[in-house]
């Protein structure tokens, strides 16, 4: 279960269109036509993402913003039909999270409201992560394997960090890359292996993260 989005949208087509792909996704979807529903059901439920419209009847999409900021800290997606940056400008000012200029594909939507809601999610708790002799700290980004310094570029250290917290779980590479590398990332699976190769190579532990064929990655205690 993904959670409740509530998508303010007075476009038939693109309700239809949002609300059947999310559904199928997992999420429940609550769609009103106008701004001032909006903030009635926003108050009813609890929501996990606002999709905000910009062009809707009565309030637009910036005030119907700007109030669900005063009193929520929701995040909040745009949908514009207006690819231009005045408009871009003044929802980042409203207190909007991102903006998804239309047309949008639906999976391209999906994949914005995956990495809002990665971004809104609290930390986990505890900043030191371990397996085995290997440590990595969160909050300093140091990582030593048996008391010594190892040098780690951005995304290892992020991709090691992840195996650590999901130790003994398979990870596929699609989820990988989504966790890691995030929805902006344009290249394939590929780079999840370049990159699994680089850290086993680095760390000198190569049956820390072992490929499961055709499935993806598992951290394993040691
Ligand atoms: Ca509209």
């Amino acid at each position: 279960m993904s959670g409740t989005v509530l998508l303010v949208e007075d476009e038939p087509s693109v309700g239809e269109l949002v609300r059947s792909y999310l559904g199928r996704d997992g999420y429940r979807v609550i769609w009103v036509r106008s701004g001032e529903d909006a903030l009635v059901e926003l108050d009813r439920h609890q929501v996990r993402i606002v999709l905000l419209d910009v062009g809707l009847p009565g309030m637009d999409g910036f005030d119907v913003c700007r109030t669900m900021r005063a009193r929520s800290r929701v995040p909040i997606l745009m949908l514009t039909a207006r690819d231009e940056e005045p408009d871009r400008v003044v929802g980042l000012e409203v207190g909007a999270d991102d903006y998804l200029t239309k047309p949008f594909s639906p999976r391209e939507l999906v994949a914005r409201i995956k990495a809002i809601l990665r971004r809104a999610e609290p930390q986990p708790e505890g900043q030191v992560l371990t397996l085995g002799d290997v440590v990595v700290n969160r909050e300093t980004h140091d990582v030593t394997i048996a008391g010594e310094p190892v040098e780690l570029t951005a995304k290892e250290f992020d991709l090691l960090a992840y195996f650590i917290a999901n130790v003994g779980a398979l990870l596929s590479r699609d989820q990988l890359l989504d966790r890691v590398w995030g929805v902006e990332y344009p290249g394939g699976t590929r780079t999840v292996d370049v990159h699994v190769a680089q850290l086993r190579r680095k760390l000198g532990r190569p049956d820390l993260i072992r490929t499961l064929r055709g499935a993806g990655y598992k951290a394993v205690s040691p």
